[in-house]
């Protein structure tokens, strides 16, 4: 493990309402940056070259400290100006510090002392640094502009749904508690109304993604790329595993998971009493009402403090640091934004948790999922930087797992609901599988044809949606039935092949459910493991080191998801 302990481990007692926003000093930062470039590549000894690229580590800390200080005061007050104003100097500002990033990939790469830097800074940086050259030449730069330009139009066209719906006025999040009503026309309607407005804006969706599948391939062939598939790989930093491995592992899907999730839909038709369930039945999972968690968000911090006292000393540490300097803010409140996330700000050495609690089992979700990246982040804070956090199929890992490892405590949340609750975690996480790996497999069509026209997309769309999810009936609903359900995925638009991730993660975080059950130290003592790690290796070395299956190799989905099936086999869910 690659350690870097510049900054004093000494406790920092301040809490984050005292962590200071200095709007940074820019031709100052870029002077000291450009000096530091100089000595890297340069006829100097080693000990002055990694001297100089621990500087240039402080310098980008410093200030992606208040670049994060800024993000998260914007979330937690959209209406506060003064930070309104800081993320949009910051908005200008950003893509000039990544061409610094660029220069420094660059220049480390060239360095005569390449083979004893790679020693003390690990290979991984310098695999990470080719792939930032291959990814990026400043001629691309009026391109990516454009396919920023184009996301912030789709964020914005589906911001701006106004669904009248029931005498009331909803956005489409809003609209979330009717798709799971308990009355099946209020269901039905409320699908219709969604679909209507997707209709409505139909040709705008279509000219967006058709224009960002363009730029995309374009850019892809400026770089040298054959199409924009390898290309959406490089630049997730995805450094051993290709299209390839990824195919197989949609292939095991397919074969050994589609079935059992087919027979978990007929599970719940059964329970719901429908018998042919249509698309807008398939949210609904029990006639009794989903688990919640009994009391407020204060309580549940509470049961969490204990549960994380319980788990280890390391949870305890890590929990009692969060609560003590007000790291976590869960409330929902007016003004904040949507969404929950987990961040981290190195100048204070301390992770960040952004939530929206809403009185449901995703509460206690939310706060399990963003604790394990915190506490994973917290785990590797002394890594170099770019070792702290992994690549997003890895740090899912940590997140989802710890959903898992808290299961032993989770009866502190849900009570008498514990045992829907159980149930309902983990057919709802089998359950997501066929569908990620559907918008995963739509991507690599659309981007190795990037010429099909939208009707041509829409087919495939639907083509693939049969295929992994036989059982989604549209019934009367003719504009989904055309193939549209992709329009409300945003990664498909934003963050193209990024969706593949959450599954991958969530093969792996089965496996510390099936740890757990059989010895919960153990599995522990290898999920601390893997959060000491952080991003000082990449995926599938990460897993290697952790002793987890690999979901690219076949045999894996079969084995992980054998032991679940008999969990929910075993439950009488007709009675929760
Ligand atoms: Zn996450």
């Amino acid at each position: 493990m690659i350690k870097y302990k510049k900054r004093k481990k000494g406790r920092i007692t301040m809490k984050f309402k005292d962590f200071k926003y200095e709007r940074p000093n820019i031709e100052a930062f870029v002077e000291e940056i450009k000096k530091l470039l100089d000595v890297i590549g340069s006829d100097v000894s080693v000990e002055k070259e990694s001297e100089a690229i621990k500087a240039i580590f402080d310098l980008n800390d410093e200030m992606d400290s208040m670049i994060t200080l800024v993000s998260i005061r914007n979330s937690l007050n959209t209406q506060d100006e003064f930070y309104e104003k800081e993320q949009e100097f910051f908005d200008n500002y950003i893509p000039e510090l990544q061409q610094y990033q660029h220069i420094f990939s660059q220049k480390i790469l060239l360095s005569k002392n390449r083979k004893e830097l790679e020693n003390i800074f690990g290979e991984l940086m310098f695999k990470q640094a080719e792939l930032a050259m291959k990814t990026f030449e400043p001629k691309i730069i009026p391109l990516l502009q454009q396919e920023n330009k184009l996301s912030t139009e789709y964020s914005k066209l589906l911001a701006s749904a106004k669904i009248e719906f029931e005498g009331g006025v909803y956005n489409l999040s809003q609209m979330g508690p009717f798709l799971q009503n308990l009355n099946r026309d209020i269901r039905h309607r409320a699908q219709l109304k969604v679909s209507e407005f997707f209709a409505n804006n139909e040709e705008q969706l279509d000219r967006i993604y058709d224009e960002m599948v363009k730029v995309r391939t374009t850019i892809a062939h400026e770089l040298g790329y054959e199409n924009y598939v390898q290309l959406g790989y490089d630049r997730l930093g995805r450094t051993d595993y290709d299209y390839r491995d990824v195919k197989k592992y949609r292939d095991q899907i397919y074969h050994d998971l589609v079935p059992v999730v087919k027979e978990l839909k007929a599970r719940l038709a059964k329970r719901i009493g429908i018998e042919n369930p249509k698309s807008y039945d398939l949210s609904l999972s029990f006639l009794t009402g989903n688990p919640t968690p009994k009391g407020d968000r204060a309580w549940q911090v509470d049961v969490a403090k204990k549960m994380y006292d319980e788990m280890s000393k390391e949870t305890s540490e890590f929990f009692n640091f969060m609560l003590e300097k007000d790291l976590l803010d869960l409330d929902s409140i007016p003004g904040k934004a949507g969404g929950g996330y987990c961040t981290y700000i190195p100048k204070y050495r301390t992770p960040f948790i952004f939530a929206n609690f809403n009185g449901t089992s995703h509460d206690v979700d939310v706060l399990t999922h963003e604790a394990g990246h915190a506490f994973q982040v917290y785990s590797s804070r002394d890594n170099y930087p770019s070792y702290r956090w992994p690549t997003y199929e890895a740090a899912e890992i940590h997140s989802m797992s710890m959903e898992f490892l808290a299961w032993p405590w989770i009866d502190g949340f849900f009570k008498e609901d514990t045992e829907k609750y159980k149930f309902y975690h983990l057919d709802s996480s089998i359950s997501f599988l066929p569908y990620g790996v559907s918008v995963d497999e739509f991507q690599h069509e659309i981007y190795e044809n990037p010429n099909m026209t939208p009707e041509e997309r829409k087919a495939t769309w639907r083509k693939i949606e049969k295929k992994y999810l036989p059982f989604k009936d549209y019934d009367d609903d003719k504009f989904m039935e055309k193939g549209t359900f992709w329009y409300r995925q945003g990664h498909i638009f934003s963050s193209p092949f990024y969706y593949i991730d959450y599954t991958l993660a969530q093969v792996l975080a089965f496996q510390y459910w099936v740890k757990s059950r059989e010895n919960h130290e153990e599995a522990f003592a290898s999920y601390l493991e893997l959060c000491r790690l952080g991003g000082s290796k990449s995926f599938v070395e990460l897993i290697k080191a952790v002793e987890l299956n690999n979901p690219f190799e076949e045999g894996t989905v079969l084995k992980v998801i054998k032991p679940i099936k008999a969990y929910l086999d075993s439950v009488d869910d007709e009675k929760l």
